[in-house]
């Protein structure tokens, strides 16, 4: 092995997800600080029969970052700036490309987008993500007319098999053909079913290495929280108005209380809209952002939750109320962000995608609500927090949930570590998808462990992109356990 991938590398590290649930010993572990060093890593495997993996910030919680030969850990590449003409073909140079290394996380890039006065078109509920990992699991956030990660990225440049750089793009890409020939040793692909494979991919064509955003100009949203009873929200959905709200609005999502409380379930409804110019006011209620942010507070809620589960449903009640708010606004990123810090350890959940319909939410809800019951009375366990329900763009991404239809996501989390959590998952995972919901690929999803069928009558194209995944790697470098699991080899 060469020096260099000895000095950046080390063995019988331990590599874990943000939550501890997935733990792998890889072969070697390795910091790349740039492209020639993952094109070191990648040919090292290839040499030696190896599979090659990347890591973002472990924030999945299935095992999809999972890998037992070589895996890398991106956050040594970490910059951003303008991709612009003479790269950009005309026509289109009137629009605003941000290249971006594949270890930056969210956050990091929404801040230098910041300062270039510019903004992502959306991001999910956190910013501690990387760019990449966000991409290659589809992570979403809200806003039917709004983008998840992989349709908001125009241009993916990958060390592919044998060490070679390749950039993806659709047929009809950003990038000029003719331009990058004369001026680049990358290879340029312009083909629709190559680039909305690679966008999703788990990391299966390749390592990125850098990516193309298409942002806009930076952009204040106006934030608004409001209570009300789900029996009134029922009559909104059923008589149509809510779902014209969700149009009509440019983020919206909702949280509901599992458990009635005074002969009702209450829900928190957030509309977020962009606003023309940056005028700031409000603030989200300060209480319930400062304890979001502090870790022995949700171990106490941890604590409490197993010791007094019968309070469940009052703490869920009093954290609903605690999150209204009656007019914020703040710089997209910011108001976009919906956690505190204290989450990442403790969070956990399986989400579900669905053809946006309210019909289907009243049928899932009042499907949890009956469980949620069910599992209090017969087995003293509890669901330790609010469901929640957000709406995305058609995704044109092959392996996307939200492929070719407006899609809404039911998140149902659980808290780490509270008696009966990965049982709640699975319970979920059961009746969610008896009901044609798709479990996110980043979230606990293990009922679709060799459940070959559900793949298939789900993801009409997951052929073309079994197909993509050989073409572009037949040695199987970038092959993985999840991806074998899922049916997709
Ligand atoms: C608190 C919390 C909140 C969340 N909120 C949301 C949400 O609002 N919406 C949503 O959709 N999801 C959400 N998620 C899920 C999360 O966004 C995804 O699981 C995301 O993929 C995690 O990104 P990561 O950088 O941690 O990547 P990892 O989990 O480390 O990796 C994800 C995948 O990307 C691959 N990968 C990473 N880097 C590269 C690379 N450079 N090249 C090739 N492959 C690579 C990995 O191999 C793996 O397959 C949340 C997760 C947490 C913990």
């Amino acid at each position: 092995m060469l020096q260099r991938l000895s000095d950046i590398s080390r063995t019988r590290h331990t590599w874990h997800n943000a939550t501890n649930n997935v733990i792998c010993e890889p072969l070697r572990f390795f910091y790349p600080q740039n492209k020639e060093d993952i094109i070191e890593i990648v040919n090292e495997a290839e040499r030696n029969n190896l599979r090659v993996r990347a890591v973002g910030s472990g924030h999945s919680f299935s095992e999809v970052a999972k890998g037992n030969d070589f895996l890398m850990d991106m956050k040594l590449l970490r910059d951003a700036g303008i991709y612009e003409s003479p790269w950009v073909k005309t026509g289109v140079q009137n629009r605003h490309f941000v290249m971006a290394d594949a270890g930056i996380t969210i956050r990091r890039l929404n801040r230098l987008l910041d300062k270039m006065g510019l903004a992502l078109e959306n991001m999910g509920a956190v910013d501690f993500q990387t760019v990449s990992g966000a991409l290659m699991t589809g992570t979403h956030g809200t806003g039917i007319k709004r983008p998840a990660f992989p349709d908001m990225v125009r241009s993916v440049r990958i060390v592919g098999t044998g060490g070679k750089l390749i950039q993806i793009e659709p047929a009809d890409g950003i990038t000029d053909p003719v331009f990058h020939q004369s001026n680049s040793q990358i290879e340029l692909i312009q083909n629709d079913e190559i680039f909305y494979a690679t966008v999703l991919s788990f990391g299966g064509m390749g390592i990125v290495y850098q990516l193309v955003f298409e942002v806009r100009t930076s952009y204040y949203i106006k934030e608004r929280r409001y209570l009300i009873p789900w029996s009134k929200l029922k009559v909104e959905m059923h008589n149509g108005s809510f779902m014209q709200m969700v149009q009509d609005n440019d983020f919206v999502a909702l949280r509901i209380n599992p458990y009635v409380i005074k002969g009702d379930n209450l829900a928190s409804v957030v509309v977020q809209n962009v606003l023309p110019d940056g005028s700031h006011s409000g603030g989200r209620n300060f209480l319930s952002g400062f304890m979001g942010n502090l870790e022995p507070l949700i171990e106490n809620t941890v604590k409490l939750a197993n010791r007094k589960p019968k309070n469940t449903a009052r703490r869920i009640q009093l954290a609903l109320k605690f999150s209204k708010v009656i007019k914020y606004t703040d710089k997209n990123f910011k108001v976009l962000y919906q956690f505190g810090s204290a989450v990442l350890r403790y969070g956990i959940s399986s989400e579900f995608a669905f053809e946006a319909d309210t019909n289907k939410v009243i049928e899932v809800f009042e499907k949890i609500f009956a469980n949620t019951v069910h599992n209090a009375t017969y087995s003293d366990v509890y669901q330790p927090s609010h469901i929640s329900l957000r709406f995305v763009m058609p995704s044109k991404a092959l392996l996307s949930s939200a492929f070719g239809r407006p899609t809404m996501y039911i998140d149902v989390p659980t808290l780490n570590t509270t008696i009966g959590d990965f049982e709640l998952l699975d319970s979920y995972q059961t009746i969610m998808m008896n009901m044609g919901g798709i479990p996110h690929w980043g979230k606990v999803n293990s009922k679709l462990y060799l459940n070959t069928q559900f793949i298939k009558d789900h993801y009409p194209k997951w052929q073309t992109w079994v197909d993509v995944r050989n073409q572009l790697d037949p040695k199987r470098t970038f092959m993985s356990d999840f991806i074998q699991k899922m049916g997709l080899s």
